[in-house]
């Protein structure tokens, strides 16, 4: 089959590799979509993968054979794939808290082959079924929803308090859409690349500004009474961001740091102290219940998921888009598709 193929930093390969066969208690998937993610482009320019490993962990696709030991699932169900399981028998696991499992196995990420490829091989475990009214396409988009709808369900935000995003990236623009649901106004966004500030406006986005540009704190504070928002979600991850989301929030405000941000941030923590501040961090979604919850949105069109795929790709144009997405660009998601 053919897949892309990490060999350094900033290399990857499309080449033929050997198509997977299922052990007794795996599944072979026929992947039919697989979205390019913030962190598999942080994996590529660093390296953080093994040679010959095969990334890529939002994947959609079709049964195409099961183990002997397999039961409950059958050749030709479509299935989203979470890029993550765990054991399911440790402490955190029995506390539910399933990031935190030590055992967690993973696809894509270094450890599991992923689904940059047209085949690939999981535990059914990572399984969970599409319903028949959700394409493949949108439910390709299942990890960046539940990425952000998990952020808006810590923040605990109420209906009528205000919120500012940070960031229209795949992540921001569904918490957009997430805050909106719950019925959070004021809300306001912050986003330099004009399409995707657009974007966040039809998504729900009550004040769109430009970081570069505009007077954020102003507008905030024009729009909250003087307060400043009561919630700031910053979903970009580098440190600039990182800082403004905790200077711009009100007093006694709770900032959800959603964006991974890997580089050092110097800051004053007097500035923030007399603040009273809560600061929590969010990734990932914790439990499958959310999933299919978000499964649920996008069944109901409660959220917008076609208007976030920027394009669909080849696998032959794999290594050339994660090229282009480190510089600067107006993509919102990238799916390669089959
Ligand atoms: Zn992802
Ligand atoms: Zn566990």
């Amino acid at each position: 089959m053919k897949a892309a193929v990490m060999k350094d930093a900033r290399k990857m390969v499309v080449e033929e590799v050997p198509d997977p066969i299922a052990g007794p208690d795996e599944v072979v998937v026929k992947v039919n979509y697989v979205g390019i993610c913030g962190s598999d482009l942080h994996l590529y320019k660093h390296g953080l993968v093994p040679p010959d490993h095969i990334m890529g962990h939002e994947v959609t696709g079709t049964i195409a054979s099961l183990g002997s030991g397999v039961s409950g699932w059958k050749q030709g169900d479509r299935v989203w794939l979470s890029g993550g399981a765990p054991c399911g028998k440790c402490d955190h696991c029995l506390r539910e808290e399933f990031d935190f499992c030590p055992n967690r196995t993973s696809i894509g990420m270094g450890r599991l082959p992923g689904g940059y490829a047209e085949y690939i091989k999981v535990p059914p475990r990572f399984m969970i079924p599409i319903p028949s009214d959700v394409s493949l396409k949108h439910a390709a988009l299942l990890d960046p929803l539940g990425c952000a709808y998990h952020a808006a369900f810590l923040s605990n935000i109420q209906p009528g308090q205000s919120a500012l995003v940070m960031g229209a990236g795949p992540i921001g623009l569904f918490v957009i859409q997430c805050l909106k649901l719950a019925g959070v106004t004021p809300l306001i966004l912050t986003e330099p690349v004009a399409a995707r500030a657009e974007l966040g406006r039809r998504l729900g986005a009550d004040l769109v500004l430009d970081p570069t540009k505009e007077d954020v704190e102003g507008h905030c504070s024009k729009l909250t009474r003087e307060m400043g928002p009561e919630m700031v979600f910053e979903c970009v991850g580098i440190p600039q961001t990182v800082l403004d989301s905790v200077s711009l929030v009100r007093k006694k405000g709770k900032v959800m740091w959603v964006g991974f941000c890997p580089d050092e941030v110097t800051f004053t923590p007097a500035l923030w102290f007399f603040k009273k501040i809560s600061i929590q961090t969010s990734f990932g979604v914790d439990s499958r219940d959310e999933v299919h919850h978000c499964m649920k949105l996008i069944q109901d069109k409660k959220v917008a998921v076609e208007e976030l795929v920027s394009e669909i790709i080849s696998i032959d144009e794999v290594p050339r888009a994660f090229e282009r997405l480190l510089k600067p660009n107006t993509e919102v998601k990238i799916l390669v598709g089959f």
